[in-house]
This record gives structure tokens, sequence and C-alpha cells, in this order.
């Protein structure tokens, strides 16, 4: 009979990111495997105590934070301003976008209080700020935030309840540029992240109908969208646009080939993609 693993070993070894090649080890006695178990587990126990020592010495910042500066300083190289709006999103600005009680994205909302909410998303936030800016500065306006947003998730390894969203938004650039122009700025924020490897895959969005998304094999990166749109018309915008979604914590997992969101997640039991109960 083949022997695998106990329930017991292939979680902690799953918790340190251990491979499929790893999970899937047959051993010919119960004796061989628990030895081999102690032996990886030392391995991975020394490989995460120095990864984190390396945060310690080196790096000083967990990788999401490093990405986040590095993203920040690429985009306003690129001329976009960075926006800080807030976190507490009100009923009416959510509906504005569509969500409301039909929206599949509406019962993944947080109320903190009847009509205010933690945002599921950036763009409202971005619509808002750009009926003013595009009044006030010359086109194109290119503008992003960085920030958390909340959804209920029930879905595992690649989704958070709290993550953090790049959300980046040119308006009023011409019509007939806006493809080479999200691509341009899709490859700008990928190879920022340190992701070489990536396809665009045109798809359909509840909120923006048809989109793009960036995908690193399974795992979607970001969705991008272009205007004009539906979604414009209460906020009485007519220009052309492209505005692209990024989770910084799926870059993180495709940056260091991770199958586990959680160890980039804002943690009190991860630090810099490290498990600390090591
Ligand atoms: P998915 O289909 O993977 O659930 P989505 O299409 O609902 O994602 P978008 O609304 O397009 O997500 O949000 C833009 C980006 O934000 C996504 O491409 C993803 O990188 C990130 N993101 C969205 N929801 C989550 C989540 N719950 N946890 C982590 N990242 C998320
Ligand atoms: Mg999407």
């Amino acid at each position: 009979m083949e022997i695998t693993w106990t329930n017991a070993q292939k979680q902690r070894l799953a918790a340190f990111e251990a491979g499929a090649d790893c999970l899937n080890k047959t051993f010919s006695s119960t004796v061989e495997r628990n030895r081999s178990f102690l032996e990886l587990e030392k391995e991975l126990v020394a490989a995460a105590k120095k990864q984190l020592c390396r945060l310690r010495e080196e790096t000083k910042r967990p990788l999401l934070s490093r990405m986040e500066s590095e993203l920040v300083s690429a985009l306003t190289r690129a001329g976009f301003v960075q926006v800080s709006t807030p976190i507490m999103m009100s009923r009416r600005l959510l509906a504005r976008m569509n969500i409301t009680e039909k929206h599949r994205l509406f019962d993944q909302v947080y109320w903190v209080s009847k009509n205010k909410s933690l945002r599921p998303m950036l763009a409202p936030n971005l619509y808002y700020l750009l009926v003013d800016l595009l009044r006030l500065w010359e086109k194109p306006v290119s503008i992003f935030e960085i920030g958390s947003c909340f959804r209920k998730e029930s879905r595992g390894a690649q989704h958070l309840s709290e993550f953090t969203m790049l959300n980046l938004v040119e308006m009023g650039l011409p019509l007939e540029q806006r493809w080479s122009r999200l691509k341009e700025l899709a490859a700008l924020v990928v190879e920022t992240a340190g992701i070489v490897r990536y396809e665009l895959v045109t798809a359909s969005s509840e909120v923006y109908g048809e989109t793009v998304d960036v995908v690193c094999g399974e795992l979607e990166l970001g969705s991008g969208a272009m205007g004009p749109h539906p979604l414009d018309i209460p906020w009485g915008i007519t220009e052309n646009w492209v505005g692209l979604g990024f989770g910084l914590e799926r870059l993180a997992m495709a940056a260091r080939k991770s199958n586990n969101i959680k160890s980039y997640a804002k943690s009190l039991s991860y630090l810099d993609g490290v498990r600390l109960n090591i």
C-alpha cells in the first residue's frame, strides 16, 4: 500500500507553501514518511527563518509595502497623480455603480451602518474626483489610488476579505489610443511588480460590461475597462478613458510564485510571506 502524508503533516507543509510535488509524495513505510517529514520541516523552517532574517537585516519592509512604493514611483513618473479617498463609502455612491440589491457584489459588501459600507472598490471615489479634476486640469487627467478594499468572500486561496487595490484611470485621451494605452499601463504595473509572464484576456464584468483581464496562468491579477461607458452617464462624464484595477496581494503571489494569498495579506499570522508559528 502507498503511504502518503498524514493530514496534519500535509497541512503543516502546505502552510510553508510546499509545492504539489512535495505534497503528493508517497512512501514505502510510515517510518520513512515520518523521517522525511522531520527533515523537510527542518529545511522549510530554516528557509522561513532566513526570509525573516532578510526582512530584519536587509529589506526592512515586506514585499507588499515595497511593491506599493515602487508602483507609486513608476506611476508618478508616468504622469499619474496619487489620490487618497475615504474607506467608508455611502450606499448612494455604490448605487451609482449599479451596485444595488440586485447586483451580485451587493451581497459581498460589509455595512458599517444602514448607509455606510467599507468600500468594495475604489472606482466610485475616483469617478467622484474626476468630475472636478476634468474641469480643473488639462486633459488627459491621470490619477490612481492604492488602498484597502473589503468584500465578503467565501473562496479560498486567491480571495481575501480585506485586500489592497490599485486602481488607475486616465481620462480624456484620443479614442483610438485607448487599447494601446491600456496595454501599456497594464505592462507598467505588472512589470514594476516583477512579473514577467502575463496575458491580457477579454472578459465580461458585472460592473463594467466588456473588460480585459490581466492574468498570470490561472490567476487574475487585474481587470481593465474603457469608456465612454454607460456607468459614466450619472456622473455627466463623456470623455474617452481607460482604467485598470489590480490586487496587490495577487501581484505579490505571482511575483513570488506563491499559491496562498494569505501569506501576503494584512495578517497577524504571516509576515512578508512567512508563517510565524514556526
Ligand atoms: P475575481 O474574479 O478573482 O473574484 P473580480 O473580477 O471580482 O476578481 P475585480 O472587481 O475585477 O475583481 O477587482 C480588481 C482586482 O482586485 C482583481 O483582479 C484582483 O486582483 C483584486 N481582487 C478582487 N477581489 C479580491 C479579493 N477578494 N481578494 C484579493 N484580491 C481581490
Ligand atoms: Mg475582475
